[in-house]
């Protein structure tokens, strides 16, 4: 029951990162500070569809 997931920045809305989530445990959109090489920075990654 895992599913593919996309995180997309949420400053410039790219989509930078794939993984996979467990939906049981976390069925609700997940949020990622992660590095975006586009910002340049650390920002937060949303959960996309
Ligand atoms: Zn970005």
């Amino acid at each position: 029951m895992r599913e593919i997931v996309t995180l997309a920045c949420t400053e410039c809305k790219r989509r930078n990162y794939t993984t996979t989530k467990n939906k049981r445990k976390h069925p609700d959109r997940l949020n990622f500070k992660k590095y975006c090489k586009f910002c340049k920075k650390h920002t937060v990654h949303r959960e996309t569809r």
